[in-house]
């Protein structure tokens, strides 16, 4: 938790204690305090309508309520964040019958590749067996850089040549983790910006090739995004679940950003839990998403 805590230092720098600042500055509970407070979560990147709403909520309690002092304001707004992020942050999804097919999708530069060796070792560490697949195959560096993180966490990894199709790794991956009786499959894919409706034809067509083989696979469509672009981020998300169908967010970055308000935007705009957060380049700084704990290790 302490860990957790510290990687969010900034966002609390950037948020709640902006708002301990308004409550000070107000002290009593006003329609000025209400503008001023939607205007800084705006600032802090929950988008505009997620800081509507969230005011809206505020508002509603303390009238409820019949709060007068200002102070009392940052426990309410504790609540209604916590409230709204309640619906979200589950835990990934393993299947039954394995192997869980997890693939991980997301642009390039977002830390998709530190992720994916970050949940190889989390789920190795917890006694699962993983096998990596290595789908992106228009950059041989991406390939040559998941290897080294397949070394490091000592799992198997599945590859092609540079330019292979990536849905033939992606079947190939998922053969091998069934020779090898493998519980989870992580498949790595292309992040290139501009050819973007190609890379979403060759995302669709991974997915495609594995639900042939197994339905239902793969069984959590990982979005990858950095929370220190802020809205960019939010807008990457409807990019891709548009295209294709995304099961949970990887948040990652958050101990570099002050935009952890990010976390409740996409949440809200999309309504595709957030389930992974990334808070730091080692590999244990992953962690699944605990709304409770976020909102605690943000507000205390
Ligand atoms: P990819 O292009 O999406 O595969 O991105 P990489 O996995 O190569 O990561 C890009 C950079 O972001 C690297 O320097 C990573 O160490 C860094 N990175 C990834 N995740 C995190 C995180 O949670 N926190 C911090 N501070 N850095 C991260």
């Amino acid at each position: 938790f302490n860990r957790l805590k510290e990687s969010l230092t900034k966002t609390r720098q950037g948020f709640v204690e902006k708002i301990d600042n308004l409550v000070h500055r107000h002290k009593a509970i006003n329609e000025d305090l209400f503008e001023e407070l939607e205007e800084l979560l705006i600032q802090a990147d929950v988008g505009v309508n997620t800081a509507l709403e969230l005011v809206e909520r505020v508002r509603r309690a303390a009238r409820e309520r019949r709060l007068e002092d200002a102070g009392q304001l940052k426990q309410v707004l504790k609540e209604q964040v916590s409230d709204m992020l309640e619906k979200g942050g589950s835990a990934i999804n393993y299947r039954a019958d394995p192997p869980t097919v997890i693939v991980v999708v997301g642009v390039n530069g977002v830390g998709k590749t530190t992720t994916i060796g970050k949940l190889a070792y989390w789920c190795k560490s917890e006694g699962k067996k993983v096998i990596l697949g290595a789908a992106d195959t228009f950059r041989a560096a991406a390939i040559d850089q998941l290897e080294v993180w397949g070394n490091r966490v000592g799992v198997e990894l599945i590859r092609h040549q540079e330019g292979a199709d990536p849905a033939a790794v992606a079947f190939d991956s998922l053969q091998a983790a069934r020779a090898r009786r493998a519980d989870v499959l992580i498949i790595d894919t292309a992040g290139r910006l501009h050819t973007k409706s190609n890379l979403m034809e060759e995302l669709k067509k991974i997915n495609r090739v594995l639900d042939r083989e197994i339905p239902g696979t793969p069984d959590e469509v990982l979005l990858v995004l950095d929370a220190t672009t802020g809205q960019n981020a939010v807008n990457q998300a409807k990019q891709f679940s548009e295209a294709v169908g995304i099961t949970g967010i990887a948040l990652t970055k958050l101990d570099g950003s002050a935009k952890g308000g990010v976390v409740i935007a996409v949440n809200q705009a999309l309504n595709i839990p957030v389930k992974l957060i990334g808070i730091g380049e080692g590999i244990e700084d992953l962690r699944p998403f605990n709304a409770e704990e976020f909102v605690e290790a943000l507000f205390s």
